[in-house]
């Protein structure tokens, strides 16, 4: 049966979520409180990375996160605020970060981004996108034995899961990278990984969708949801009161602000993270991750971009000038005859990723409500896996066995 669904929020998984239901043939609209031309969907590295199968939440996290809150430098900030969501989501945080939940995880984050890979590709295929999409892998480079160690330890637990990855030496990378000069002690060939230009591909999506029928209310904020008997009958902004079969909850960061409209407690904080671009020619031929300070690195069509930080500081874009010189500044300490110019810094721009406190987003219904599916909390992976949590998205709405379990990404889970 088509039905009329409206999404709230246009970022990467309110689209793909509008793409796969559009093809299931149901009456979609898309609703944004913003123009949907900024924020993460667009400043992040780009990175489709099955590699990443490690949750934020992981073992060593919380206690680098205490030492890091006075290093205004630092590539992860957690800062202290007296609010129970807050203090929730801290104690939530704390709680998974351990060895346990690590390698419970590890198989849904991978099952997802595989998915979610291949996907982007036969959209790419069907729709006949020009957007940039190359499988040429991403190189993790390091400085330090103490994170050679720690590398060694993740391509093992990515080998054991089936994705390829090589170590590779400094001779090997002057092959894999001519025309740059790397001051590293090694580094890790994750060659499962693809890398995209994130603005190309929300700009060919949006033109996708509105050409086939895809209702768009930019500027349009949700300020409530009316409910009755647990089912929403209501969405209203200032100018207006929609109505829909199903609703989607795809509104990032700002998604628990909504979802306590309806009783559902999601426990989200918005980790900001900003991207430094340069048109100049750096002759960095592959994607890059320079792991002691958590910067990525990546070619774009007709740009580098070089992203990283997150801090968890509440639901603001404001830009730390600190935090944008230490990205830079890491750039040129890895790559020593490169440089990020002042005009490129001030130019930087940041998003909110949305961070649930366990690593896996949420997706899937809530027994608080009938007719509505969340689909929030990807952090650092929303990019990775956006067409995958679209496909599921559709299938919950059109009834169908999803591609995947769910259970682990249930907006009901406990923590
Ligand atoms: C610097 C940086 C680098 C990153 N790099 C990568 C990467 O390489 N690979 C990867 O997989 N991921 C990456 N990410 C993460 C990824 O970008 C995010 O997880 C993803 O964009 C989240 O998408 P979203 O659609 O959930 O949220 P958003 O893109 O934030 O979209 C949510 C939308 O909801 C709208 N909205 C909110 N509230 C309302 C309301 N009340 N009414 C109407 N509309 C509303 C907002 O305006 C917004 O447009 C990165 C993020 C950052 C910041």
């Amino acid at each position: 049966m088509n039905k009329n669904v409206i999404v709230i929020g246009g970022g990467i998984i309110g689209l793909c979520s509008a793409y796969y239901l559009q093809k299931e043939g149901h009456h979609v609209t898309i609703i944004d409180q913003s123009n949907m031309d900024a924020g993460a969907s667009y400043v992040n590295a780009g990175f489709l990375s099955p590699s990443h199968i490690i949750p934020l939440s992981a073992p060593g996290v919380m206690r680098k996160g205490l030492k890091w809150m006075f290093d205004p430098t630092s590539p992860l900030y957690i800062k202290p605020r007296l609010d129970s969501d807050f203090l929730k989501w801290t104690y939530a945080f704390n709680k998974s970060c351990n060895p346990n939940h690590v390698k419970n995880a590890i198989p849904a984050i991978k099952s997802l981004a595989v998915l979610s890979q291949e996907l982007y590709k036969d959209i790419r295929e069907k729709e006949h996108f020009s957007s940039q999409y190359q499988k040429d892998g991403i190189l993790m480079l390091f400085q330090t034995e103490k994170m050679l160690h720690e590398e060694l330890k993740h391509a093992r637990l990515a080998t054991e899961e089936g994705l390829e990855v090589n170590e590779v030496t400094l001779t090997d990378l002057k092959q894999l990278e001519p025309n740059v000069n790397l001051n590293v002690l090694g580094g890790m060939y994750y060659k499962c990984d693809a890398h995209t230009t994130p603005n190309e591909f929300m700009t060919e999506m949006k033109a996708y969708l509105k050409t086939n029928g895809v209702v768009f209310y930019p500027n349009e904020k949700v300020e409530d949801l009316e409910v009755k008997n647990k089912k929403i009958v209501a969405l209203v902004t200032k100018a207006h009161k929609l109505t829909a079969d199903e609703f989607v909850l795809a509104a990032g960061s700002w998604s628990a602000t909504l979802s306590k409209k309806l009783g559902i407690h999601l426990l989200l904080e918005a980790g900001k993270g900003y991207r430094i671009d340069t048109t100049r020619s750096t002759g960095i031929k592959l994607p890059a991750i320079l792991v002691e300070s958590k910067v990525a690195v990546t070619p774009m069509h007709g740009f580098t971009r070089f992203a990283g930080t997150m801090e968890i500081a509440g639901i603001n874009d404001t830009i730390n000038k600190s935090r944008v010189n230490a990205i830079a500044n890491a750039v040129t300490k890895y790559y020593p005859e490169i440089s990020v110019t002042d005009t490129e810094k001030d130019a930087a721009a940041s998003g909110l990723r949305p961070v649930s406190p366990d690593g896996l987003a949420y997706i899937g219904t809530s027994s608080k409500c009938s007719n509505l599916i969340i689909a929030a909390g990807h952090a650092m992976l929303g990019w990775s896996m956006a067409t995958g949590t679209g496909k599921l998205v559709s299938e919950l709405i059109s009834e169908k066995k999803p591609s995947l379990e769910l259970k682990m990404f249930s907006p009901d889970r406990k923590f």
